[in-house]
């Protein structure tokens, strides 16, 4: 993946369009998130997606992007990331959902990742929900001006593998903000004090996704989604994160 200079820092006005993206980002990820229940496909979700789009004034930024056919990424238990929405795939009790969101508005982009319970989930599922989150609150915390993007890597992976579970390693993080995938590349593992240091204005997008078992993952035959060779679970949160003079910024956190 070509993803263009490294790490351009963002405009004030630039900033303000990614806002407001991330708003939209949040909301519908909210929306989706509580409409994620028992008989609900995965399709219906993708739907109210692109409807909540349209009405918030939005572009999507997965649609039609290398091909995609959907808005969103919904992914499944063993799926990691790039789930299609469908009709087939009805939520069950004691699912793990990751829903994967961006949109762009007025062309800059946000993008963003939950991992939903449906119902009750096993404690296994609670685990891996945990580590995760607090594997991307973690990586946040070190994203202050100066650091480097192995310090993201190292933060995700030393918290993860101390909780016996492992980090994907075939996608990563990235640069987000004029595109959807911008430079840097950020990778949920590596070296503490290595790679492209971290700038103010910067915006990143960070998202651990971790396996309960194996962190090798394969393709299936949609070429799109991502599944655990072993078909363990997996999880994934992201957000947005504009780099500062001082402590980092979530602009995908939601209100709610
Ligand atoms: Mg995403
Ligand atoms: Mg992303």
């Amino acid at each position: 993946m070509n993803l263009g200079p490294q790490g351009a820092p963002k405009t004030p006005e630039e900033l303000k369009q990614m806002r407001q993206a991330a708003k939209i980002v949040c909301a519908i990820l909210d929306e989706l998130e509580a409409a994620a229940k028992p008989g609900v496909t995965t399709h219906a979700l993708d739907q109210q997606a692109e409807r909540l789009i349209k009405k918030m004034g939005a572009k999507p930024a997965f649609k039609g992007y290398h091909g995609f056919p959907a808005v969103l990424c919904a992914s499944v238990n063993a799926q990691v990331v790039h789930g299609i929405p469908s009709k087939q795939t009805r939520l069950e009790e004691g699912d793990l959902l990751k829903l994967d969101f961006g949109v762009s508005y007025h062309g800059l982009f946000a993008d963003s990742a939950r991992t939903v319970r449906i119902g009750t989930v096993s404690d296994e599922a609670e685990k891996l929900i945990a580590v995760t989150k607090e594997a991307l609150a973690r990586a946040i915390g070190v994203c202050v001006a100066g650091a480097r993007v192995g310090d993201i890597g190292h933060t995700v992976q030393s918290w993860v593998e101390a909780h016996g579970f492992s980090v994907v390693k075939d996608f990563h993080g990235h640069g987000v903000g004029r595109a959807l995938h911008e430079a840097p590349t950020v990778p949920n593992y590596g070296l503490a004090h290595s790679g492209p240091q971290l700038t103010p204005n910067m915006t990143i997008a960070i998202e651990p996704m971790v396996n309960a078992g194996t962190d090798k993952v394969e393709i299936l035959d949609d070429e799109w989604t991502a599944v655990t060779l072993d078909r363990r679970l997996s999880a994934h949160f992201e957000h947005t994160v504009l780099i500062t003079e001082g402590q980092p910024e979530v602009l995908t956190l939601s209100a709610s």
